[in-house]
């Protein structure tokens, strides 16, 4: 068996081990390949082998790669930071902004998708444990930023994204989970209909789905090493 077919089995099967073991249902958890900084050629390869959304993170590298990948019909999802010269772009080009944590992006956005296009898709993007480098919005911040989200014409609201904490103390890591979760919760309760709790990477995909995660973003472990 070739060396990304093997990734690509394994990850699909952690997915599901976790599913198992958390008694949800494997089609609950979608896999988006986080494909930053690997050239065109191995997406077009994670493609053939039936892998179809692909994650990137920087506008410029991402508009490359889609443009010479234009004839396979791959979802496209920014997960990285968004700069509001970029939202044209964005807008233009992907499927899901899953990064957002600023009016003026959301607002942006929402002006820039063209009348003929789907809805974008978005998730706002939460700094789930309050660290002072990190993107993302102060949780209680979310409440409000949702609410705008909904509000504007466009764009479609589907969920929370979030990068927790560094850390390989499993205590921590399943308490950031289940913090986004709960926020995740409580919009759905207040009647935003969302189905997408985004968080979960290479190291800790388990953890993200048994604390219910919709979909894992992984990089490493899928497509291998990113290169220098
Ligand atoms: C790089 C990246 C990932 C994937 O990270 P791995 O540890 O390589 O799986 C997931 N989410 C975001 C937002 C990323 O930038």
């Amino acid at each position: 068996m070739n060396e990304r077919l093997k990734r690509l089995e394994n990850v699909r099967s952690r997915i599901e081990f976790a599913c198992k073991n958390s008694g949800r249902d494997r089609s609950e958890v979608r896999l988006l390949a986080i494909s930053k900084k690997h050239p065109p050629e191995l997406i077009r390869a994670y493609f053939g082998l039936g892998q179809a959304t692909f994650g990137e993170n920087k506008a410029q590298e991402a508009l490359r790669k889609l443009e010479s990948l234009r004839d396979l019909a791959i979802e496209w999802h920014f997960v990285g930071p968004v700069q509001s010269n970029k939202t044209r772009d964005l807008a233009a080009h992907f499927d899901w902004v899953q990064s957002i944590d600023r009016v003026k992006v959301l607002n942006r956005l929402s002006a820039q998708r063209a009348e003929d296009a789907a809805p974008l898709n978005i998730c706002l993007q939460v700094n789930i444990d309050r660290e002072a480098q990190k993107s993302g919005l102060d949780p209680d911040m979310v409440a409000e930023m949702a609410e705008r989200a909904a509000a504007l014409p466009r764009l479609r609201l589907r969920g929370l994204m979030a990068i927790p904490r560094l850390t390989t103390d499993q205590v921590v890591a399943r308490d950031s989970f289940r913090r986004l979760r709960e926020l995740y919760e409580e919009l759905r309760a207040a009647g935003y209909p969302l189905d997408t709790l985004s968080m979960g990477m290479s190291a800790d995909l388990e953890l993200a789905i048994e604390e219910g995660s919709t979909m894992v973003r992984i990089g490493t472990d899928l497509l291998g090493p990113r290169p220098a």
